[in-house]
């Protein structure tokens, strides 16, 4: 695919549709944008940032760099973990969409919110905590408060009811999205003349899986419609401490399979091993073998339930039940090392802090050795502790951390895996270590069905893809009825 360079008429042009002050062609300022791309291993400088703020002006841009065959990548704030974001070679149009920040309407009756793609984490659960606070919006778990709602939808992430209900593709309800070819299509119900986005299946086959993962690949989302869900005031943490994987795995889904009154009050359950404590803290500040952490009673590897309830019964009847089967599964022939099973009791203050959104959980992994990459998986919930396992074994070879976390979607119908690969990003050699490692478990993963999310254009794509060429065929016809040019992040999703 071929496409030109940035000239001075394009610059003149952009700035005619969204004024000056919101264009720069400045390498200063466009590098500065790269390093906003944290999780991406390899990112390119792009030759302009363009800031729109109306839809209006998304289309005129749109328009001109389809006719001038110039690349675009949409960024709403550009913090998507796992290699989801960053501009690739060829560069073209940053398009920053932090200024289109409006929050709406929000529906209380039915349950959900119409923002702009620039909408913070941080903001949407500030506005509807003073305005709204029986409710709360679908902010992803771990994700800094300056990542956006929108960002984590059309990548499908992990929200902080993830557990109970499912993963944010779910939780989108309709979108309003700018095409290339100048076209703007609504999603959903929305599509009928601006109907109500009430019903998110739309008029017959439904066009919302072009968007999902798409990665800025298909169009440019300038409105969407989230869920949102209650907030009860009855909330606490359960923790329970296992010896591997396999006995996490298999209490979890027991309790995972209960569903009504007991698995949908669990909104988030996730876990993991102890190098998760480990890593948050500066590698040369900490003990770095297990003993230490034992000593002060983190398990080697456990399960948190955060339960949500509308009563203290309700709340109550969901903690006694978790203990039982927790005790019921010490003591059946199903568990591995009933000596590890034991309920680890949080202190106030941890659950509080567990509790507190947006969190900041995962921030201080960049504490460890300065640079930390999410490698995220999607396997069946009875394949996650398999997969740990593997995984944790080629971390060990190549010299990382064996960094693993564990998350249910949808009551333990699927897991999400998050190896956390730490690793020192000032060593040049360490960015290779990485992808090596990298390669070789993409390799492996998907010879044994699993999924990787926010797959890599150099590594994951290219293998997947390999491994799905009818898919990719009509991938590829879906791209071009949208993006005839190839001018949407080049690059991703070996699109092209
Ligand atoms: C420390 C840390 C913790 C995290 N924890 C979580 C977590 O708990 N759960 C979770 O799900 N994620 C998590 N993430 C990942 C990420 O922060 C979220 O997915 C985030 O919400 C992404 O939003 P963003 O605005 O940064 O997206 P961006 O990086 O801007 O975009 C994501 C992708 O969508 C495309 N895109 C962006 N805007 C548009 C648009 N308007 N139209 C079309 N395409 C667009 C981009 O090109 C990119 O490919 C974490 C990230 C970090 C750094």
């Amino acid at each position: 695919m071929l496409y030109n360079k940035i000239e001075e008429k394009d610059v003149e042009f952009f700035e005619s549709v969204v004024g000056k002050r919101f264009v720069s062609a400045n390498p200063a300022i466009c590098a500065s944008y790269s390093s906003k791309s944290i999780m991406g291993l390899e990112s390119q400088i792009a030759e302009a940032v363009v800031r729109p703020r109306y839809t209006n002006e998304v289309r005129n841009i749109l328009i001109w760099c389809s006719d001038r065959r110039i690349p675009v990548t949409p960024v709403s704030a550009g913090l998507s973990g796992g290699f989801a974001c960053p501009v690739f070679k060829p560069a073209g149009v940053h398009l920053d969409m932090s200024r289109m920040d409006r929050i709406i309407e929000i529906d209380e009756d039915n349950r959900y919110v119409v923002i702009e793609p620039g909408v913070t984490n941080g903001e949407l659960w500030a506005y509807m905590k003073k305005y709204h606070p029986d409710y709360i919006p679908p902010i992803a778990d771990g994700a800094p408060p300056a990542a956006t709602v929108l960002g984590d939808g059309i990548d499908r992430g992990f929200s902080l009811v993830t557990s109970s209900m499912g993963p944010q593709g779910e939780i989108f309800m309709g979108a309003e999205v700018v095409m290339p070819t100048g076209d703007i299509l609504n999603y959903g119900s929305m599509a009928l003349n601006g109907t109500k986005p009430f019903y998110r299946w739309g008029l017959g086959p439904e066009l919302f899986s072009t968007l999902m993962g798409s990665q800025g690949t298909m169009g440019i989302v300038t409105k969407g419609v989230v869920k949102i869900f209650p907030h009860p005031h009855f909330k606490t943490v359960k923790a329970w401490a296992m010896g591997n994987p396999q006995d996490m795995q298999d209490l979890t889904l027991q309790i995972g399979k209960l569903e009504f009154g007991i698995a949908h009050n669990t909104v988030m359950v996730q876990g993991g091993n102890w190098p998760l404590v480990m890593t948050r803290w500066p590698k040369d500040k900490v003990p770095n073998d297990y003993s230490f952490y034992e000593k002060i009673g983190i398990p080697k590897w456990w399960m948190n339930w955060e339960i949500w309830a509308n009563t203290q019964e309700e709340l109550d009847f969901v903690c006694k039940t978790i203990d039982e089967y927790a005790i019921n599964f010490k003591n059946s022939d199903k568990c591995r090392e009933p000596d590890a099973i034991r309920e680890w009791k949080l202190h106030p203050k941890q659950i509080e802090s567990r509790m507190k959104k947006p969190n900041k959980i995962a921030v201080p992994y960049s504490w460890w050795e300065a640079g930390f990459l999410f490698i995220t998986w999607y396997t069946p919930w009875n394949e996650c502790a398999e997969f740990a396992e593997y995984y944790n074994s080629i971390l060990k070879k190549y010299g990382f951390a064996e960094v693993m976390w564990i998350a249910s979607i949808e009551r333990c119908r699927q897991a999400i895996c998050m190896p956390i690969v730490c690793f020192d990003s000032s060593k040049p050699d360490d960015f290779i270590r990485v992808q090596d490692m990298n390669r070789e478990t993409t390799e492996y993963c998907l010879k044994k069905g699993w999924i990787n999310y926010r797959p890599d254009p150099n590594i994951h794509a290219p293998s997947t893809y390999s491994m799905a060429g009818t898919y990719l065929k009509y991938l590829r016809k879906v791209k071009e009825m949208f993006d005839p040019n190839y001018i949407m992040h080049p690059g991703r999703l070996m699109l092209p």
